[in-house]
Protein backbone atom coordinates (compact mmCIF):
# COMPACT_ATOMS: atom_id res chain seq x y z
CA UNK A 1 0.00 0.00 0.00
CA UNK A 2 0.90 3.26 -0.47
CA UNK A 3 2.65 5.41 2.50
CA UNK A 4 1.27 8.54 1.68
CA UNK A 5 -1.46 10.07 -0.97
CA UNK A 6 -1.25 13.30 -2.59
CA UNK A 7 -4.44 15.00 -3.37
CA UNK A 8 -4.01 16.67 -6.30
CA UNK A 9 -8.29 18.46 -6.56
CA UNK A 10 -10.01 21.15 -3.80
CA UNK A 11 -13.87 21.05 -3.28
CA UNK A 12 -15.97 17.97 -2.51
CA UNK A 13 -13.95 15.90 -4.62
CA UNK A 14 -10.73 16.42 -2.56
CA UNK A 15 -12.71 15.71 0.77
CA UNK A 16 -14.22 12.42 -0.92
CA UNK A 17 -10.97 11.62 -1.76
CA UNK A 18 -9.71 12.65 1.91
CA UNK A 19 -11.60 10.65 3.91
CA UNK A 20 -10.87 7.11 1.74
CA UNK A 21 -7.36 7.88 3.02
CA UNK A 22 -8.32 8.33 6.36
CA UNK A 23 -10.67 5.19 6.57
CA UNK A 24 -7.38 3.21 4.71
CA UNK A 25 -5.36 4.70 7.28
CA UNK A 26 -2.60 6.16 4.87
CA UNK A 27 -1.75 9.67 5.54
CA UNK A 28 -2.76 12.43 3.16
CA UNK A 29 -1.36 15.63 2.05
CA UNK A 30 -3.90 18.37 0.34
CA UNK A 31 -2.84 21.40 -2.00
CA UNK A 32 -3.95 24.42 -2.71
CA UNK A 33 -4.34 27.49 -3.96
CA UNK A 34 -3.63 30.87 -2.26
CA UNK A 35 -7.51 31.48 -2.99
CA UNK A 36 -8.18 28.06 -1.12
CA UNK A 37 -6.22 28.77 2.10
CA UNK A 38 -9.40 28.45 4.47
CA UNK A 39 -10.26 25.60 2.49
CA UNK A 40 -11.69 22.32 4.19
CA UNK A 41 -9.83 19.97 2.25
CA UNK A 42 -6.78 21.93 3.08
CA UNK A 43 -8.45 22.03 7.42
CA UNK A 44 -8.32 18.29 7.09
CA UNK A 45 -5.67 16.59 5.29
CA UNK A 46 -2.76 15.14 7.58
CA UNK A 47 -0.16 18.22 5.53
CA UNK A 48 -0.64 20.75 3.13
CA UNK A 49 1.02 22.83 0.89
CA UNK A 50 0.42 25.90 -1.09
CA UNK A 51 1.08 25.12 -5.23
CA UNK A 52 0.27 28.70 -6.47
CA UNK A 53 -1.51 31.75 -7.31
CA UNK A 54 -6.32 31.33 -8.21
CA UNK A 55 -6.05 30.71 -11.90
CA UNK A 56 -5.80 27.28 -11.94
CA UNK A 57 -3.46 27.02 -14.82
CA UNK A 58 -1.16 28.47 -11.87
CA UNK A 59 -2.12 25.99 -9.31
CA UNK A 60 -4.58 22.83 -9.80
CA UNK A 61 -2.99 22.78 -12.54
CA UNK A 62 0.78 23.61 -12.27
CA UNK A 63 3.05 20.04 -12.70
CA UNK A 64 5.76 21.42 -11.53
CA UNK A 65 4.08 22.66 -8.16
CA UNK A 66 2.61 19.72 -8.00
CA UNK A 67 6.31 17.70 -8.36
CA UNK A 68 7.45 19.50 -6.00
CA UNK A 69 5.05 18.89 -3.59
CA UNK A 70 5.41 15.24 -3.94
CA UNK A 71 8.82 15.58 -3.23
CA UNK A 72 9.05 17.47 -0.21
CA UNK A 73 5.98 15.61 1.80
CA UNK A 74 6.93 12.46 0.54
CA UNK A 75 3.89 11.32 -1.20
CA UNK A 76 4.43 7.97 -3.33
CA UNK A 77 0.57 8.16 -5.20
CA UNK A 78 -1.35 11.15 -6.14
CA UNK A 79 -5.36 10.72 -6.81
CA UNK A 80 -6.41 13.61 -9.25
CA UNK A 81 -10.55 13.60 -8.49
CA UNK A 82 -12.22 14.87 -11.30
CA UNK A 83 -11.48 17.85 -13.14
CA UNK A 84 -8.25 19.49 -13.54
CA UNK A 85 -5.57 16.75 -14.04
CA UNK A 86 -7.49 13.36 -14.01
CA UNK A 87 -7.38 13.01 -17.71
CA UNK A 88 -4.43 14.30 -18.43
CA UNK A 89 -1.94 11.25 -19.84
CA UNK A 90 1.13 13.51 -19.36
CA UNK A 91 0.92 13.97 -16.01
CA UNK A 92 0.25 10.32 -15.36
CA UNK A 93 3.77 9.01 -17.16
CA UNK A 94 5.73 12.32 -16.05
CA UNK A 95 4.32 11.49 -12.05
CA UNK A 96 5.67 7.69 -13.22
CA UNK A 97 8.80 8.86 -14.63
CA UNK A 98 9.03 10.24 -10.57
CA UNK A 99 8.89 7.06 -9.43
CA UNK A 100 4.90 8.40 -8.01
CA UNK A 101 1.94 6.11 -8.56
CA UNK A 102 -1.00 7.98 -10.49
CA UNK A 103 -4.20 6.97 -8.66
CA UNK A 104 -5.94 6.04 -12.45
CA UNK A 105 -5.61 4.17 -15.17
CA UNK A 106 -2.64 3.54 -17.58
CA UNK A 107 -1.82 6.86 -19.19
CA UNK A 108 -2.20 4.84 -23.22
CA UNK A 109 -5.64 4.41 -22.08
CA UNK A 110 -6.35 8.16 -20.52
CA UNK A 111 -4.76 9.02 -23.95
CA UNK A 112 -6.80 6.64 -26.29
CA UNK A 113 -10.32 7.74 -24.59
CA UNK A 114 -9.13 11.58 -24.25
CA UNK A 115 -9.20 11.55 -28.29
CA UNK A 116 -13.49 10.88 -29.27
CA UNK A 117 -12.79 9.82 -32.34
CA UNK A 118 -9.99 7.40 -31.22
CA UNK A 119 -12.27 6.09 -28.53
CA UNK A 120 -15.22 5.69 -30.57
CA UNK A 121 -12.86 3.36 -33.22
CA UNK A 122 -11.81 2.08 -29.92
CA UNK A 123 -15.26 0.82 -28.85
CA UNK A 124 -16.60 -0.19 -32.50
CA UNK A 125 -13.26 -2.63 -32.17
CA UNK A 126 -14.71 -4.21 -28.59
CA UNK A 127 -18.17 -4.35 -29.81
CA UNK A 128 -19.65 -1.16 -28.32
CA UNK A 129 -22.35 0.30 -30.11
CA UNK A 130 -21.52 3.91 -31.35
CA UNK A 131 -23.53 6.29 -32.52
CA UNK A 132 -24.01 6.71 -36.67
CA UNK A 133 -21.59 9.51 -37.87
CA UNK A 134 -18.30 9.99 -39.64
CA UNK A 135 -16.07 7.65 -39.33
CA UNK A 136 -12.74 9.62 -38.02
CA UNK A 137 -12.49 13.09 -38.00
CA UNK A 138 -13.96 15.53 -40.94
CA UNK A 139 -11.77 18.28 -42.36
CA UNK A 140 -13.41 19.92 -45.25
CA UNK A 141 -17.16 21.60 -45.37
CA UNK A 142 -17.38 19.34 -48.12
CA UNK A 143 -16.99 16.18 -46.80
CA UNK A 144 -18.69 16.74 -43.86
CA UNK A 145 -21.62 17.53 -46.06
CA UNK A 146 -21.53 14.25 -47.95
CA UNK A 147 -21.76 12.37 -44.70
CA UNK A 148 -24.11 14.70 -42.89
CA UNK A 149 -26.34 13.89 -45.89
CA UNK A 150 -25.53 10.04 -45.71
CA UNK A 151 -26.47 9.83 -41.74
CA UNK A 152 -28.99 12.61 -41.87
CA UNK A 153 -29.97 15.78 -40.45
CA UNK A 154 -29.94 16.72 -37.35
CA UNK A 155 -26.48 16.13 -37.20
CA UNK A 156 -23.86 16.99 -34.53
CA UNK A 157 -20.59 18.77 -34.92
CA UNK A 158 -18.94 17.47 -31.63
CA UNK A 159 -14.69 18.41 -30.82
CA UNK A 160 -12.05 15.10 -30.86
CA UNK A 161 -10.73 16.71 -27.81
CA UNK A 162 -14.41 17.86 -26.16
CA UNK A 163 -15.10 17.84 -22.88
CA UNK A 164 -18.01 19.94 -20.51
CA UNK A 165 -20.19 20.17 -23.12
CA UNK A 166 -17.90 22.54 -25.42
CA UNK A 167 -17.48 22.59 -29.02
CA UNK A 168 -20.49 21.06 -30.03
CA UNK A 169 -22.76 22.28 -32.31
CA UNK A 170 -25.90 21.07 -33.89
CA UNK A 171 -26.94 21.78 -37.44
CA UNK A 172 -30.24 20.82 -38.24
CA UNK A 173 -30.13 21.34 -41.80
CA UNK A 174 -27.83 21.61 -44.62
CA UNK A 175 -27.26 25.66 -44.70
CA UNK A 176 -26.50 25.31 -40.93
CA UNK A 177 -23.56 23.04 -41.05
CA UNK A 178 -21.22 25.02 -42.29
CA UNK A 179 -21.76 28.06 -39.53
CA UNK A 180 -22.11 25.15 -36.93
CA UNK A 181 -18.58 23.29 -38.16
CA UNK A 182 -16.84 26.91 -37.94
CA UNK A 183 -17.88 27.63 -34.50
CA UNK A 184 -17.32 24.27 -33.03
CA UNK A 185 -13.94 24.36 -34.41
CA UNK A 186 -13.40 27.96 -33.33
CA UNK A 187 -14.51 26.90 -29.64
CA UNK A 188 -13.13 23.49 -29.24
CA UNK A 189 -9.37 25.24 -30.48
CA UNK A 190 -10.06 27.84 -27.79
CA UNK A 191 -10.91 25.19 -25.37
CA UNK A 192 -8.67 22.56 -26.18
CA UNK A 193 -5.94 23.89 -28.59
CA UNK A 194 -7.17 21.49 -31.20
CA UNK A 195 -9.65 21.56 -33.93
CA UNK A 196 -10.21 18.40 -35.19
CA UNK A 197 -14.02 17.79 -35.27
CA UNK A 198 -16.66 14.60 -36.02
CA UNK A 199 -19.87 14.34 -37.22
CA UNK A 200 -22.82 12.42 -35.51
CA UNK A 201 -26.55 12.03 -35.74
CA UNK A 202 -28.18 14.40 -33.62
CA UNK A 203 -30.28 12.08 -31.40
CA UNK A 204 -34.13 13.91 -30.61
CA UNK A 205 -34.78 12.53 -27.54
CA UNK A 206 -32.56 9.91 -25.71
CA UNK A 207 -31.46 9.68 -22.56
CA UNK A 208 -27.93 9.08 -21.07
CA UNK A 209 -27.03 6.41 -19.52
CA UNK A 210 -23.54 5.60 -18.33
CA UNK A 211 -21.75 2.38 -16.96
CA UNK A 212 -19.81 2.28 -13.99
CA UNK A 213 -17.10 0.13 -14.57
CA UNK A 214 -13.94 -1.13 -12.55
CA UNK A 215 -10.99 -3.14 -13.77
CA UNK A 216 -7.64 -4.51 -12.57
CA UNK A 217 -5.31 -3.97 -15.41
CA UNK A 218 -4.44 -7.44 -15.56
CA UNK A 219 -7.74 -8.69 -17.56
CA UNK A 220 -10.34 -8.46 -14.66
CA UNK A 221 -12.92 -6.21 -14.87
CA UNK A 222 -16.67 -5.28 -13.92
CA UNK A 223 -19.25 -3.56 -13.96
CA UNK A 224 -21.06 -1.39 -11.39
CA UNK A 225 -24.41 -1.14 -13.36
CA UNK A 226 -25.42 2.32 -14.85
CA UNK A 227 -26.46 5.87 -13.85
CA UNK A 228 -28.90 7.61 -15.55
CA UNK A 229 -28.06 11.26 -16.18
CA UNK A 230 -30.81 12.71 -18.50
CA UNK A 231 -31.57 15.61 -16.67
CA UNK A 232 -29.53 18.16 -18.08
CA UNK A 233 -29.09 21.63 -18.94
CA UNK A 234 -26.00 22.94 -21.20
CA UNK A 235 -24.82 18.91 -22.18
CA UNK A 236 -23.93 19.19 -18.26
CA UNK A 237 -25.43 16.43 -15.90
CA UNK A 238 -27.74 18.15 -13.40
CA UNK A 239 -29.39 15.67 -11.52
CA UNK A 240 -27.83 11.55 -11.63
CA UNK A 241 -30.45 8.33 -10.48
CA UNK A 242 -29.10 4.89 -10.56
CA UNK A 243 -31.08 2.74 -11.40
CA UNK A 244 -32.27 4.38 -14.60
CA UNK A 245 -36.05 4.44 -15.27
CA UNK A 246 -36.05 2.96 -18.57
CA UNK A 247 -34.02 -0.08 -17.76
CA UNK A 248 -34.99 -3.27 -16.23
CA UNK A 249 -32.62 -6.26 -15.18
CA UNK A 250 -31.93 -8.02 -18.18
CA UNK A 251 -30.75 -5.18 -20.59
CA UNK A 252 -28.87 -3.80 -17.57
CA UNK A 253 -26.89 -7.32 -17.64
CA UNK A 254 -26.44 -7.16 -21.53
CA UNK A 255 -24.83 -3.97 -21.64
CA UNK A 256 -22.87 -4.09 -18.52
CA UNK A 257 -21.75 -7.54 -19.75
CA UNK A 258 -21.02 -5.88 -23.47
CA UNK A 259 -18.59 -3.15 -21.28
CA UNK A 260 -16.62 -4.99 -18.71
CA UNK A 261 -15.88 -7.45 -21.60
CA UNK A 262 -14.40 -4.64 -23.40
CA UNK A 263 -12.42 -3.49 -20.46
CA UNK A 264 -11.21 -7.10 -20.12
CA UNK A 265 -9.60 -6.90 -23.46
CA UNK A 266 -8.04 -3.47 -23.23
CA UNK A 267 -6.82 -4.59 -19.42
CA UNK A 268 -8.32 -1.47 -17.88
CA UNK A 269 -7.46 -0.52 -14.48
CA UNK A 270 -9.46 1.29 -11.75
CA UNK A 271 -12.32 3.36 -12.33
CA UNK A 272 -14.09 4.48 -15.62
CA UNK A 273 -17.40 5.28 -17.20
CA UNK A 274 -18.64 4.44 -20.43
CA UNK A 275 -21.29 6.98 -21.43
CA UNK A 276 -24.07 5.65 -23.80
CA UNK A 277 -27.34 7.57 -25.18
CA UNK A 278 -30.29 5.20 -25.16
CA UNK A 279 -32.99 5.53 -27.54
CA UNK A 280 -35.93 3.10 -28.60
CA UNK A 281 -34.24 0.40 -26.33
CA UNK A 282 -30.63 1.17 -28.29
CA UNK A 283 -27.42 1.90 -27.00
CA UNK A 284 -24.88 4.09 -28.71
CA UNK A 285 -21.58 5.07 -27.07
CA UNK A 286 -20.35 8.75 -26.74
CA UNK A 287 -17.41 8.48 -24.95
CA UNK A 288 -15.74 6.90 -21.90
CA UNK A 289 -14.35 9.16 -19.03
CA UNK A 290 -11.30 7.81 -17.25
CA UNK A 291 -11.52 8.54 -13.86
CA UNK A 292 -14.09 8.79 -11.02
CA UNK A 293 -16.82 10.88 -11.93
CA UNK A 294 -19.51 13.58 -10.09
CA UNK A 295 -22.07 11.38 -9.96
CA UNK A 296 -20.20 8.13 -8.08
CA UNK A 297 -22.10 8.37 -4.72
CA UNK A 298 -25.49 7.01 -6.60
CA UNK A 299 -23.63 3.79 -7.80
CA UNK A 300 -22.00 3.87 -4.31
CA UNK A 301 -25.52 3.95 -2.35
CA UNK A 302 -26.98 0.48 -4.11
CA UNK A 303 -23.78 -1.76 -4.52
CA UNK A 304 -22.33 -0.41 -1.04
CA UNK A 305 -18.77 -0.08 -2.72
CA UNK A 306 -16.98 2.95 -2.22
CA UNK A 307 -15.31 3.58 -5.49
CA UNK A 308 -12.88 5.95 -4.20
CA UNK A 309 -11.06 3.50 -1.87
CA UNK A 310 -11.14 1.12 -4.02
CA UNK A 311 -9.57 2.77 -6.90
CA UNK A 312 -6.42 3.24 -4.41
CA UNK A 313 -6.63 -0.56 -3.76
CA UNK A 314 -6.17 -1.25 -7.36
CA UNK A 315 -3.73 1.18 -7.83
CA UNK A 316 -1.47 -0.74 -5.26
CA UNK A 317 -1.85 -3.77 -7.10
CA UNK A 318 -4.91 -5.18 -5.39
CA UNK A 319 -7.87 -7.42 -6.22
CA UNK A 320 -11.14 -6.29 -7.89
CA UNK A 321 -13.74 -4.96 -4.87
CA UNK A 322 -16.27 -7.90 -6.04
CA UNK A 323 -16.61 -10.39 -8.64
CA UNK A 324 -19.72 -9.94 -10.95
CA UNK A 325 -21.83 -12.32 -9.42
CA UNK A 326 -21.19 -10.54 -5.71
CA UNK A 327 -22.33 -7.21 -7.01
CA UNK A 328 -26.10 -6.61 -5.66
CA UNK A 329 -28.35 -3.68 -6.57
CA UNK A 330 -30.28 -2.58 -3.64
CA UNK A 331 -33.06 0.13 -4.23
CA UNK A 332 -32.39 3.62 -5.81
CA UNK A 333 -30.58 6.32 -5.33
CA UNK A 334 -30.80 9.79 -6.71
CA UNK A 335 -28.28 12.75 -6.90
CA UNK A 336 -28.48 16.72 -7.21
CA UNK A 337 -25.61 19.05 -8.18
CA UNK A 338 -26.43 21.86 -5.90
CA UNK A 339 -24.03 25.03 -7.58
CA UNK A 340 -24.17 28.57 -5.92
CA UNK A 341 -26.12 29.76 -9.08
CA UNK A 342 -29.56 31.58 -9.68
CA UNK A 343 -32.10 28.92 -9.76
CA UNK A 344 -33.39 30.36 -12.98
CA UNK A 345 -30.91 32.24 -14.58
CA UNK A 346 -28.11 30.03 -13.46
CA UNK A 347 -25.33 33.22 -13.39
CA UNK A 348 -23.14 32.48 -10.56
CA UNK A 349 -23.38 33.94 -7.04
CA UNK A 350 -20.09 33.32 -5.91
CA UNK A 351 -19.32 34.90 -1.99
CA UNK A 352 -20.19 33.68 1.80
CA UNK A 353 -22.33 31.68 3.12
CA UNK A 354 -24.02 32.80 6.25
CA UNK A 355 -25.60 30.02 7.32
CA UNK A 356 -25.79 26.35 6.92
CA UNK A 357 -27.31 23.51 7.57
CA UNK A 358 -27.30 20.10 5.31
CA UNK A 359 -30.06 17.64 5.70
CA UNK A 360 -29.64 14.40 7.48
CA UNK A 361 -31.10 11.15 8.51
CA UNK A 362 -31.74 7.56 7.10
CA UNK A 363 -30.23 7.80 3.44
CA UNK A 364 -29.31 11.21 3.38
CA UNK A 365 -25.82 12.19 2.36
CA UNK A 366 -24.33 15.56 1.77
CA UNK A 367 -21.23 15.58 -0.21
CA UNK A 368 -19.65 19.39 0.19
CA UNK A 369 -16.47 21.09 1.27
CA UNK A 370 -18.14 24.46 2.46
CA UNK A 371 -19.00 25.03 5.83
CA UNK A 372 -20.98 28.46 7.77
CA UNK A 373 -18.93 31.59 7.31
CA UNK A 374 -17.22 29.81 3.84
CA UNK A 375 -16.63 32.15 0.98
CA UNK A 376 -17.21 30.03 -2.27
CA UNK A 377 -13.85 31.14 -4.67
CA UNK A 378 -14.95 32.87 -8.06
CA UNK A 379 -12.19 31.26 -9.84
CA UNK A 380 -13.55 27.24 -9.72
CA UNK A 381 -16.25 25.23 -10.55
CA UNK A 382 -19.92 26.56 -8.89
CA UNK A 383 -20.67 23.57 -6.69
CA UNK A 384 -21.77 23.72 -3.08
CA UNK A 385 -22.10 20.50 -2.63
CA UNK A 386 -23.92 17.17 -4.02
CA UNK A 387 -27.06 15.90 -1.92
CA UNK A 388 -27.55 12.02 -2.59
CA UNK A 389 -30.42 10.43 -1.25
CA UNK A 390 -30.90 6.50 -1.07
CA UNK A 391 -34.33 4.80 -1.12
CA UNK A 392 -35.76 1.09 -0.69
CA UNK A 393 -37.76 2.10 -4.30
CA UNK A 394 -37.69 4.55 -6.26
CA UNK A 395 -40.49 6.51 -4.52
CA UNK A 396 -39.23 6.17 -1.15
CA UNK A 397 -36.39 8.08 -2.50
CA UNK A 398 -38.27 10.35 -4.06
CA UNK A 399 -40.10 11.37 -0.96
CA UNK A 400 -36.71 11.59 1.10
CA UNK A 401 -35.25 13.54 -1.02
CA UNK A 402 -38.21 15.99 -1.08
CA UNK A 403 -38.05 16.67 2.58
CA UNK A 404 -33.93 16.65 2.79
CA UNK A 405 -34.44 19.52 -0.12
CA UNK A 406 -36.53 21.04 2.45
CA UNK A 407 -34.63 20.86 5.52
CA UNK A 408 -31.37 21.72 3.49
CA UNK A 409 -30.34 25.76 4.33
CA UNK A 410 -27.35 27.85 2.51
CA UNK A 411 -28.01 31.16 3.21
CA UNK A 412 -25.99 34.29 2.02
CA UNK A 413 -25.94 33.43 -1.64
CA UNK A 414 -28.57 31.85 -4.41
CA UNK A 415 -28.54 28.20 -4.81
CA UNK A 416 -30.18 25.64 -7.55
CA UNK A 417 -31.76 24.17 -4.25
CA UNK A 418 -35.20 25.78 -5.46
CA UNK A 419 -34.87 24.15 -8.98
CA UNK A 420 -34.75 20.81 -7.61
CA UNK A 421 -37.49 21.22 -5.21
CA UNK A 422 -39.78 22.28 -8.05
CA UNK A 423 -38.47 19.41 -10.24
CA UNK A 424 -39.18 16.80 -7.52
CA UNK A 425 -42.76 18.07 -7.69
CA UNK A 426 -43.07 17.60 -11.46
CA UNK A 427 -44.97 14.74 -12.92
CA UNK A 428 -42.44 13.67 -15.66
CA UNK A 429 -39.62 13.37 -12.96
CA UNK A 430 -42.32 11.36 -10.46
CA UNK A 431 -42.82 9.05 -13.33
CA UNK A 432 -39.03 9.23 -14.99
CA UNK A 433 -40.21 10.32 -18.23
CA UNK A 434 -37.43 12.60 -19.14
CA UNK A 435 -35.04 12.31 -21.48
CA UNK A 436 -31.72 14.50 -22.80
CA UNK A 437 -33.29 17.97 -23.41
CA UNK A 438 -35.96 17.75 -20.99
CA UNK A 439 -34.70 19.94 -18.47
CA UNK A 440 -33.87 22.80 -21.13
CA UNK A 441 -37.47 22.72 -22.56
CA UNK A 442 -38.78 22.33 -19.46
CA UNK A 443 -37.00 25.76 -18.39
CA UNK A 444 -37.95 27.67 -21.63
CA UNK A 445 -41.57 26.98 -20.74
CA UNK A 446 -41.43 28.83 -17.51
CA UNK A 447 -41.49 25.46 -15.33
CA UNK A 448 -39.63 26.94 -12.26
CA UNK A 449 -42.90 29.83 -12.53
CA UNK A 450 -45.62 27.38 -12.60
P1 LIG B 1 -18.58 16.07 -23.27
O1 LIG B 1 -17.35 15.25 -23.29
O2 LIG B 1 -18.38 17.48 -23.71
O3 LIG B 1 -19.35 15.95 -21.97
P2 LIG B 1 -20.33 14.05 -24.51
O4 LIG B 1 -19.97 13.38 -25.78
O5 LIG B 1 -20.15 13.27 -23.26
O6 LIG B 1 -19.51 15.45 -24.41
O7 LIG B 1 -21.81 14.57 -24.58
C1 LIG B 1 -22.36 15.36 -23.56
C2 LIG B 1 -23.86 15.47 -23.75
O8 LIG B 1 -24.17 16.04 -25.02
C3 LIG B 1 -24.59 14.13 -23.74
O9 LIG B 1 -24.89 13.68 -22.44
C4 LIG B 1 -25.83 14.49 -24.52
O10 LIG B 1 -26.74 15.20 -23.72
C5 LIG B 1 -25.32 15.44 -25.59
N1 LIG B 1 -24.97 14.69 -26.82
C6 LIG B 1 -23.76 14.16 -27.14
N2 LIG B 1 -23.81 13.51 -28.32
C7 LIG B 1 -25.08 13.61 -28.77
C8 LIG B 1 -25.80 13.16 -29.95
N3 LIG B 1 -25.18 12.46 -30.92
N4 LIG B 1 -27.11 13.47 -30.06
C9 LIG B 1 -27.76 14.19 -29.10
N5 LIG B 1 -27.14 14.65 -27.99
C10 LIG B 1 -25.83 14.38 -27.81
Amino acid sequence: MFDKILIANRGEIALRVLRACQELGIPSVAVHSTADADAMHVRLADESVCIGPPPARDSYLNIPALLAACEITGADAVHPGYGFLSENARFAEILAEHGIHFIGPKAEHIRLMGDKIEAKRTAKRLGIPVVPGSDGGVTTDSDALAIARDIGFPVLVKAAAGGGGRGMKVAHHEDELAMALATARAEAKAAFGDDAVYLEKYLQRPRHIEIQVFGDGRGGAIHLGERDCSLQRRHQKVLEESPSPALNTAARDVIGETVAKAMRELQYVGAGTVEFLFEDGRFYFIEMNTRIQVEHPVTEMITGIDLVLEQIRVAAGGNLPAAQSEVEFRGHAIECRINAENPRTFLPSPGRIASYHPPGGLGVRVDSAVYQGYAIPPFYDSLVGKLIVHGKTRTECLMRLKRALDEFVVDGIETTLPLFQRLVRTQDIIDGNYHIHWLERFLAEGGMDR
